[in-house]
């Protein structure tokens, strides 16, 4: 099976562990700085602060940004689920923008059109690896006056116009086991404020700048040194990891063309950083996502649906006080099609020309509709909720 997502450290990794290890101080030190560091250099602003998954760096961010109960927040309903419950955390009111269907992001438009009175802060999330158009929604949340705080969890080292994410706002990145870059569990927060930068180092920290003294209620969200010392060698392989993951895509579109199928767009001025390469499956295809994803499964390739619903679609938002649903058909017609191929660096030539094989023969039409005659000759029908089986 080629997986969706695979972790491969090196005896790099191995022997920082093992120096961590040895010293016999595991928790946050001397490590974690030189990640913060790192982060701070790659994003161009002057603070990273790290925190123990990017969960809390959303909900670090967003209260840091000033957000509290009564403000509203705008977001992309598709999105991982954690963007939406940092909002909730910090005691705002959730409400959701359109995406755009050619990158998968909120737009200054969408964002605008979402925006109420009460809206103090929107958060694009820079889904699969690529920004959304932050010089756009920048623009736009200065005329009104709202903050920015990035989901860049799937974006560390993507950039728009030569500004990296994370430095439109205050950025938010998941170092957790499927990131580019993982620490297993682990976030980051980046800001060019001094005053944000103090304000998440002291609730990070129980509110101490020295040892009890307490200037604010805070928190313990600290990183460890164990896990930064696995993060730095990924970090000066970084732009490697990148350029394979880049290369993979460039292949992948080129060996798919043709096929009912859209393929990601790399947009203008933009650099990707391909944390997922997803395709969206034609309305003319033979096969439909599901169906596809199960002859690629069936095939041995791994795939991933990122995201099956919409983030709000479910039993627990829903007639939640603080999340107002709004109609967003564009997210909602996308999470019934993406589909995403596995593009990461450790994959093989021949694991990428197993993948484009793979989906040009699940989409061949006189094969489908064979599969679907030998099913009726065995008298075999389809498991409920399968609609693999469309007339064509
Ligand atoms: C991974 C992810 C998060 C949350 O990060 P954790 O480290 O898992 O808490 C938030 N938003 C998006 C879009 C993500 O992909």
């Amino acid at each position: 099976m080629i997986p969706i997502t695979a972790v491969k450290l090196g005896p790099e990794v191995e022997r920082a562990v093992v120096e961590v290890v040895r010293s016999g101080r595991l928790a946050q030190g001397d490590r974690v700085e030189r990640l913060e560091r790192e982060f701070a250099r790659v994003v161009g602003i002057p603070h990273a602060v790290a925190v123990d998954n990017g969960t809390t760096a959303l909900v670090a961010a967003i209260r840091a940004a000033g957000v509290g109960p009564g403000d509203e927040v705008v977001t992309s309903p598709f999105t991982f689920v954690a963007t939406l419950n940092a909002i909730l955390e910090a005691g705002a009111t959730a409400r959701f923008a359109d995406i755009d269907a050619t990158d998968f992001c909120v737009t200054a438009e969408t964002l605008e059109a979402a925006m109420s009175e009460r809206t103090t802060a929107v958060v694009p999330v820079h889904l699969y690896g690529q920004c959304a158009d932050m010089p756009a929604i920048r623009d736009m949340a200065a005329r009104h006056g709202v903050a920015i705080v990035e989901d860049a969890a799937q974006a560390f080292g993507a950039t728009v116009a030569g500004t990296a994410a994370g430095a439109f706002g205050i950025g938010c990145f998941s170092l957790y086991a499927t990131k580019n870059l993982t620490t297993g569990e682990g976030g980051v927060v980046t800001t060019s404020d001094d005053a944000v930068a103090e304000r998440l180092r002291l609730w990070r920290n129980q509110g101490m700048r020295e040892r009890y003294e307490y200037l604010v209620p805070g928190h313990n969200w600290r990183l460890t040194d164990l896990q930064a010392a696995i993060a730095l060698p990924q970090l000066a392989a970084y732009p490697q990891t990148l350029k394979r993951r880049r290369a993979n895509a460039d292949l992948l579109t080129e060996g798919l063309a043709g096929l009912p199928l859209t393929t990601p767009r790399r947009m203008p001025d933009r650099e990707h950083v391909w944390h997922q390469y997803t395709v969206l499956v034609e309305p003319d295809s033979p096969l439909r996502r599901d169906a596809l994803a199960a002859a690629l499964a069936e095939a041995g390739i791994g795939t991933g649906v990122y995201y099956p619903r919409l983030v709000h679609d479910y039993d627990c938002y829903r007639g939640h006080p603080r999340v107002i649903r709004t109609g967003t058909p564009v997210a909602a017609d996308v999470a019934a099609r993406c589909l995403s191929l596995p593009v990461h660096q450790h994959l093989t030539d021949d694991d990428l020309d197993r993948i484009v094989a793979g989906v040009r023969t699940a989409l061949r039409r006189e094969d489908v509709a064979r599969r679907v005659d030998r099913r009726r000759d065995d008298g075999s029908t389809s498991r409920p909720g399968d609609q693999s089986v469309r007339a064509k």
